[in-house]
């Protein structure tokens, strides 16, 4: 029997794929192989990974001016390769601290160059996304780094910031093809593939060509985005089945009607959580209004004492990952692109009656 797994990632991925990828698994379209056995030059596997970034690139409708990269090292291996790809001749990368996670691309970024904290909701205990009118950024800086959806904390950026013409960078891991975007509003957009896409071990990078020739001269050529361009992202090795399998997401989004579809879903989902929370005074999420994420809902129950029973009574109904971050405590529901509705409606109706047993 499959759980609701609400684990923030790795991540529930769509049972019709998981049914797929088990069909194919021991013969791919009559090759006689598994993806996983195939040389990532033959043409078999060529064909996956070339459809896979069509479909990406319609289901974002990525300008033709941006390359599409299919690389290793995960998100927080991003941070440091974003600023090892766009420091050159540049003293200052501009960073929007909202949490955990633009903390730890901060971290990174201080050993390729010179940080400049534009803003921060420190103050405000990483509630909320600081008002663009408070940013201080810097005319000629490398970029602007944000992460528009902090998996932790559970905030999110309802809008594209406008950063003129410094290059705006994201850091969408969680976000990514959860909602309709601008590509063209960015400069890079990168995100490990586990939260929304596919299985862990595939990084995706979506950059615009004219940012490709600032490069730290010690970038390593595996994490060259000119370079990686130019081989197609084979360089090396790519992680062959993880890209298989988030192609066969990329297809399943497309048959749902795209992302403006599965935003729609999106909402509704957070909307039944938040409702939830909110007309509870037993439950309580302390995230701005406006900037509460779509797809990590962190919550709190009254006593961290009532933590156990609440996961215990969850796992019984088939409920499973609800334990939130240690660095928030409490509890975090991830309802991604892959969870269904009926899980959503599943553990609203196991909040309303472990808060009536407590009563
Ligand atoms: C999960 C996550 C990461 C870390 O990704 P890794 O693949 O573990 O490197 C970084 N940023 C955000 C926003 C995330 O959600």
């Amino acid at each position: 029997m499959r759980v609701f797994n609400f684990s923030a990632g790795p991540a529930v991925l769509p049972e019709d794929v998981l049914r797929i990828a088990a069909g194919e698994m021991l013969d791919w379209h009559g090759s006689g192989m598994s993806v996983m056995e195939m040389s990532h030059r033959g043409k078999e596997f060529i064909g996956i990974a070339q459809a896979a970034e069509a479909d990406l690139r319609t289901l974002l409708a990525i300008p033709s001016n941006y390359k599409v990269l299919f690389l290793q090292g995960g998100a927080i291996g991003e941070n440091a390769i974003v600023p090892m790809n766009l420091m050159h001749g540049r003293e200052v990368a501009d960073y929007v601290h909202t949490g955990e996670w633009s903390k730890k691309s901060i971290k990174e970024a201080k050993k390729y160059g010179r940080v400049n904290i534009a803003a921060s909701s420190e103050e405000q205990g990483f509630t909320c996304v600081p008002d663009r009118a408070s940013w201080r950024l810097t005319p000629d800086a490398a970029y602007v780094h944000i992460c528009s959806n902090e998996t932790i904390g559970g905030v999110e950026y309802p809008w594209t910031p406008d950063t003129g013409d410094v290059p705006l960078v994201a850091d969408m891991s969680s976000q990514i093809l959860s909602r309709v975007i601008d590509v063209a509003k960015y400069g890079v957009i990168y995100g490990g593939a586990q939260k929304n896409i596919g299985p862990a071990g595939l990084t995706i990078v979506i950059v615009r060509d004219d940012l490709l020739d600032r490069a730290l001269p010690i970038t390593p050529s595996a994490f060259h985005w000119k370079e990686q361009a130019a081989a197609d992202s084979m360089l090396n090795t790519p992680p062959t089945y993880a890209i298989y399998i988030a192609g066969l997401v990329f297809r399943w989004l497309l048959a749902l009607g795209g992302v403006a579809a599965i935003e729609q879903r999106n909402i509704s989902k957070a909307k039944l959580l938040y409702d939830c929370l909110d007309a509870s005074d037993f439950y309580s999420n302390p995230v701005r209004r406006e900037h509460r994420s779509r797809m990590n809902v962190p919550f709190t129950l009254p006593d961290p004492a009532l933590d156990a029973p609440f996961l215990r009574g969850a796992a019984d109904r088939g409920m499973v990952q609800l334990k939130g971050h240690r660095a928030v405590g409490g509890m975090r529901a991830s309802i991604y692109n892959a969870m269904p509705v009926a899980g959503v409606e599943a553990l609203v109706a196991y909040m309303k009656d472990f808060e009536r047993a407590q009563r």
